[in-house]
């Protein structure tokens, strides 16, 4: 067994998140049906998520464009992908084919690139806007006036659907100071959602150490990898997923 592997099984793991979930949301006075649970599979290789296909899971989140798409041809048809990670112009076209939505939307350029190749493709692409809410200088993402002031613009492109906001809360090994940040999201939603006169129906935010704390405070999709997978190994999930491609 690889250290960082858990000693409980897959089905174990998911059952106890989906046992938290459910707390968490009791604990706010919320539906379970609210919170979708993504299974953040980067660094994790086909064979890990193929196991959860089989479990029923459906959504997962990948952080770069080459590595999903190396892994996607591995997988099952049922399983749903977002983008998650950064997303470099380069890379919007293949983006815009895999992803059925792209939640790291954080800056007009980019809301762009991604307008023309969904223009050319003849699609519709589901975005959600990145917030650096703590203004962390090490991460990607809207500074939240920001997002707010370039909303009606980013609205207007057509081949884009604004479905709501997400943010990455400062790592800390402390959950509960996660919660101004996501209470901070939360707020800035509702503003974006006066600014357009129109609902936005995904908050996503809340991660392995944190997800409880973003249940709370109103998210409606939760992004967890370490807790369900074990630690990332990406050498090997990009040497499977490499090596299946050659049979
Ligand atoms: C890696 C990642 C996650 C999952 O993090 P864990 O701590 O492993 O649950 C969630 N969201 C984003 C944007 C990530 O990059």
């Amino acid at each position: 067994m690889n250290p960082g592997e858990s000693v409980v099984g897959m089905p174990d793991r998911l059952q106890k998140i989906q046992a938290r979930v459910v707390a968490a949301c009791e604990r706010a006075g919320r539906s379970a049906s609210e919170v979708s649970l993504m299974a953040v599979s980067k660094g994790h290789p086909p064979s890990a998520i193929r196991e959860l296909v089989d479990l029923g899971h459906v959504l997962f989140g990948e952080s770069k464009v080459q590595e999903a798409k190396l892994k996607m041809g591995q997988c099952p048809g049922s399983a749903q992908w977002q983008m998650i990670g950064h997303l470099q112009t380069n890379k919007v076209r293949d983006a815009v084919r895999l992803f059925s939505m792209i939640q790291s939307v954080d800056s007009l350029r980019l809301a762009e690139e991604i307008q023309s190749a969904a223009d050319k493709a003849s699609k519709t692409v589901r975005i959600l806007l990145e917030v650096n809410v703590a203004g962390e200088s090490s991460k990607f993402g809207y500074p939240p006036e920001r997002a707010l002031e370039e909303l009606m613009t980013l609205n207007a492109l057509p081949r884009l659907e604004i479905h709501g906001l997400m943010t990455i809360a400062p790592w800390s090994p402390t959950p509960e100071r996660a919660r101004t940040v996501f209470r901070k999201l939360a707020e800035l939603k509702r503003r974006c959602e006066d600014r357009l006169g129109a609902p936005l129906p995904v908050l996503s935010m809340g991660m392995s150490g944190d997800f409880e704390v973003g249940i709370e405070e109103g998210a409606t999709l939760i992004r967890v990898g370490t807790l369900l997978f074990g630690e990332r190994r990406y050498a090997k999930a990009t040497a499977e997923a490499a090596e299946s491609e050659e049979e």
